[in-house]
């Protein structure tokens, strides 16, 4: 096979009915047979990255190895596949309109009128292309963000129809909907599933196949329904009915066969048998833990559990594998005061602090930091977590009383995180942090060196401020450990401390980088520390 084949998903009825999980399960599907698989996200927003955007709006931001800041539906892509995504991956309607007004400004039109169709929908289909052009996937997934009939999304599903229309037998269109169940009536409605592919329709997608959500499964009448309302063969009707864990849908989606109707539509046949037992096997593990343990994990966008979720997924990755499940503690850094910390902390078997930016909630990460460091409790920061160690550290143990990140405070005397030369003449935020792979080494003796086994690794980045280096002697001898350092940039990676069971602070983002099957060591070792040193 020379050419990739392409396969859409898009969405109808409501938005949030799990696209990235469908468009990842089938990739999953495609990958375990052999096939060389990488799922794309369209986003329709007009910033140009989500990086800019607060978590508040879509969740957490995920990074690429390559550095780019991408939706989250990506970190899916990598937890299913098992495969590492780059900026090729996620493609936003600002992203294309500033190429295209860039090559306009240069002239590149040579004169013509510059419109949505075709400058925008070529635009879209040349990125598109560059994953078979440039990276020779067999297998294409596009994820089209939104839900079909959103004005927003509109060029993107034109862009659909015209490769559907150029390269007829290498495209295939899923279509994701709701069937609402009345419990008045005791049905399963198909009406909106009816009207949502008349929508598609209206801008000439037939889709081949439909996946509905639905909380009961459906019987042969409905999907009949389904497939004479909507023009689709019966067996191009498959359910998707609420399962307990996302890693569970792959095989839901195997036994009815959606690879393979899939693959009859853009004529393919399997590589390989499929095979996903350790897939099966891990999930097995997963479903049936023999322990249970807590972790609070602080943040200050709690209220969205979207913006932790690759934290969230990590620490789902790490139970299956140690059969134990992890129950989340979601403890808001602005709540927590000296006066409730116990009562807070009460029950947890470790505690993670998330990843952020800015003053909000800062105290409150501070004071967690300092409960668990007294009271011997397993303790994970992550980035601006790790920052909240140090701080923590410099005021409470080294006695320097204003000691602060200049993010927070720019004028503190003890600016013991401050902010890495190479952003300091830096003017516009999109883009800009560092971002993405860079090399850390470990020194041997260390609880990172423990859970990594090797002493040269990499991981992923994103932030602006860093380890002040001058502090490094003094804390050193009052017992913080600088375990993982960057030698090229001389930056502080990891830190740990002496006299405490389990306390390891990283500057990147070891969450980015856990898979189902690939479970991340931090994590994993996090979680054996909180069950050996439970309270
Ligand atoms: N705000 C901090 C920085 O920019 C930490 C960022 C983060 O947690 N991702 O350095």
């Amino acid at each position: 096979m020379s050419k990739s084949k392409f396969i859409f998903v898009t969405g109808g009825v409501a938005s949030s009915l799990g696209k990235g999980i469908i468009a990842s399960s089938l990739g999953n599907l495609f990958q375990f047979r052999g096939y060389k698989t990488t799922i794309l996200k369209l986003d329709p927003y007009l910033n140009v990255d989500p990086g800019t955007l607060n978590p508040y709006e879509h969740g957490e931001c995920y990074v690429t190895n390559d550095g780019a800041e991408a939706d989250l539906d990506l970190g899916h892509y990598e937890r299913f596949l098992n495969l590492p995504t780059s900026q090729l991956n996620n493609i936003t309607t600002g992203s294309i309109y500033q190429s295209v007004i860039e090559k306009e400004r240069r002239g590149d039109f040579l004169g013509k009128t510059v419109q949505v169709i075709p400058h925008i929908t070529d635009e879209i289909k040349e990125r598109i292309l560059l994953l078979e052009s440039k990276e020779n996937y067999q297998i294409i997934i596009i994820e089209i963000g939104g839900t079909v009939g959103d004005i927003e999304s509109l060029p993107y599903i034109e862009a659909l129809r015209q490769m559907k229309f150029e390269r007829k037998n290498d495209v295939a269109v899923v279509h994701l909907t709701l069937l609402p169940f009345l419990a008045s009536s005791g049905e399963v409605k198909t009406k909106p599933t009816q009207h949502s592919v008349k929508t598609l329709l209206q801008s000439g997608v037939q889709p081949d196949i439909i996946v509905c959500r639905s909380e009961y499964s459906i019987d042969e009448k409905i999907k009949n329904k389904i497939a004479l309302f909507c023009n689709v063969d019966f067996d191009c009707v498959i359910e998707s009915i609420n399962v307990e864990t996302i890693y569970e849908v792959p095989l839901l989606m195997m036994e009815q066969k959606l690879d393979l109707v899939v693959s009859n539509k853009i004529g393919i046949k399997p590589l390989n048998d499929l095979d996903n037992n350790l897939w099966i096997k891990r999930l097995e593990r997963l479903k049936n833990p023999q322990k249970t343990i807590q972790i609070g994990l602080v943040g200050k966008y709690v209220e969205l559990k979207d913006s932790y979720i690759s934290i969230c997924e990590s620490l789902i990755h790490a139970g299956a594998f140690l059969e134990v499940k992890i129950v989340i503690k979601w403890l808001h850094s602005e709540k927590l005061e000296s006066t409730n910390l116990e009562q807070s902390f009460k029950n947890c078997d470790g505690v993670i602090v998330a990843p952020g930016f800015g003053d909000r909630g800062i105290n409150g990460k501070i004071k967690a930091v300092q409960y668990v460091r007294e009271n011997n409790i397993p303790f994970f920061g992550i980035c601006l977590g790790m920052q909240v160690a140090v701080i923590e550290f410099a005021r409470n143990v080294c006695g320097y009383l204003d000691a602060h990140s200049k993010e927070m405070n720019s004028k503190t005397m003890h600016p013991v995180i401050d902010l890495m030369e190479s952003q300091k003449k830096i003017k516009n935020i999109g883009g800009t942090m560092r971002l993405g792979r860079y090399n850390c080494e470990l020194i041997k003796k260390s609880l990172a060196y423990d859970a990594y086994q090797v002493s040269s690794i990499d991981e992923r980045h994103r932030h602006r401020y860093e380890f002040n280096n001058k502090y490094k002697d003094v804390f050193s001898e009052k017992g913080m450990l600088f375990t993982g350092l960057n030698k090229k940039l001389n930056l502080v990676e990891i830190i740990e401390l002496e006299n405490h069971p389990w306390f390891l602070g990283v500057q990147f983002h070891p969450e980015y980088k856990s898979t189902f099957i690939n479970p991340h060591p931090l994590f994993i070792n996090f979680i054996k520390a909180c069950l050996t040193i439970r309270l």
